[in-house]
């Protein structure tokens, strides 16, 4: 694989590799794009099979960051970082503080937050070495909630384009994946008197959502062709594909999983069924909001009201989808390309001190 090659692909300002053999790190780091602001996105400790799956991994997700922060209105850039290794077995203290020594060396360019196989312990671990760390233990706390309210206020922006009303009233939304995001999800969504239908792998979490909100539980594998008004992915990417495109039966999707097209032409494909698609870096922001909030000292109402934007912000998008006639997907690029484009013609301080 050509580096430099990956690099251009992926249009990324660059990479950072960190090794130190004392505490086992391995870790990289991908400074995407710094056009708006200082690059912002989490830690993900994972047991890559190859390098290259690493490296491949964190510029696409790294990228992912550039457009959500665009998107958002943030004035933040993309950002992302790897640790090769298992996080039941390979994470310790040291590991983390020498990945914060790297950190550092970037002098705020690249600002690091939790994400898969990392935890705010392990924040707190950079913290000792770096400031430019997010999402501690006593800072905002768990983004999700916020994630959930961002994909609720998304939603209302759908459901009024295909329904003609914000309400949420008597809808039928199938969530798919009951974790951090998913359980809040439901909550939400009770509360706004919609009905759940709802599946995940551990059959606890089912269990509890029929309990606690009369949802109806259905398999993992025939969540996706479940009659609904909402099918909300909130477990894994890549669900809307060629296999199940032509099965869906729900009049828009909108759920907080990252990536959840397997690839860009299936949004052509949800359109061209009269599906809705909220493009789900647009929708999922909320997590991203809450933890930008605290580089201004966090301030739980301002955060509120600002994931509660995401509706506005998946209204533009679908304003712009019908008005050009494009799927959802390729207006929410538009228009983080946009304004990367009118943040290049008046770059900022890339650092935060
Ligand atoms: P999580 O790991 O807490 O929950 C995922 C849930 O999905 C688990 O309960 C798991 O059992 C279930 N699941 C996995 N495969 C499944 C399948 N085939 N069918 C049904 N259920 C399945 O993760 P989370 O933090 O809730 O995040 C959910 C999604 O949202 C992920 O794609 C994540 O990248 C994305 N996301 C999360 C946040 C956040 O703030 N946590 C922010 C943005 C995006």
């Amino acid at each position: 694989m050509s580096i430099f090659g990956k690099l251009a692909e992926f249009d990324c300002e660059g990479l950072v590799f960190c090794h130190d053999e004392a505490t086992g790190l391995r870790a990289i780091i991908a400074i995407h794009d710094t056009t708006l602001g200082p690059a912002l996105g989490g830690c993900r400790m994972w047991p890559y099979g190859t390098e290259e799956e690493a490296i491949l991994d964190v510029l696409r997700l790294a990228r992912g960051m550039t457009y959500k922060a665009a998107v958002s209105g943030l004035d933040l850039g993309g950002g992302k970082s790897v640790i090769l290794g298992d996080p039941d077995r390979d994470k310790s203290g040291a590991l983390f503080r020498s990945f914060g020594r790297y950190v550092e060396t970037l002098g705020g360019r690249y600002i690091v937050a939790e994400d898969v196989g990392t935890s705010p312990a392990d924040m707190e671990s950079i913290r000792t070495e770096t400031s430019h760390v997010v999402g501690l233990g006593g800072g905002s706390g768990d983004p999700s909630p916020f994630t959930a309210l961002g994909v609720v206020a998304g939603m209302r922006a759908c459901v009024e384009e295909v329904f003609g009303s914000p309400s949420l009233e008597g809808l039928t939304v199938a969530v798919q994946g009951l974790g951090h995001v998913g359980y809040e999800l439901c909550r939400l969504l009770h509360g706004e008197g919609a009905r759940l239908v709802v599946a995940d792998l551990h059959f606890d979490a089912v269990r509890r959502a029929a309990v606690e909100f009369g949802a109806q539980p259905v398999e993992p594998g025939g969540i996706l062709s479940v009659p609904c008004d909402i099918f909300a992915p909130c477990a894994l990417g890549a669900v809307v594909n060629d296999k199940t495109v032509p099965n869906l039966r729900c009049a828009i999707v909108a759920g907080s999983a990252n990536n959840v097209l397997a690839e860009g032409r299936h949004g052509e494909g949800l359109a061209e069924r009269g599906i809705l698609y909220a493009p789900d870096y647009v929708i999922n922001a909320g997590g991203l909001i809450k933890v930008s909030d605290e580089l201004e000292g966090y301030d739980e109402g301002r955060t509120r009201e600002r994931v509660a934007r995401i509706q506005d912000s998946v209204k533009n998008i679908i304003e712009i989808s019908r008005k050009d006639g494009i799927p959802t997907n390729v207006a929410a690029d538009g228009l983080a390309l946009e304004r990367l484009r009118a943040g290049q013609q008046h770059p900022r301080l890339t650092t935060t001190n």
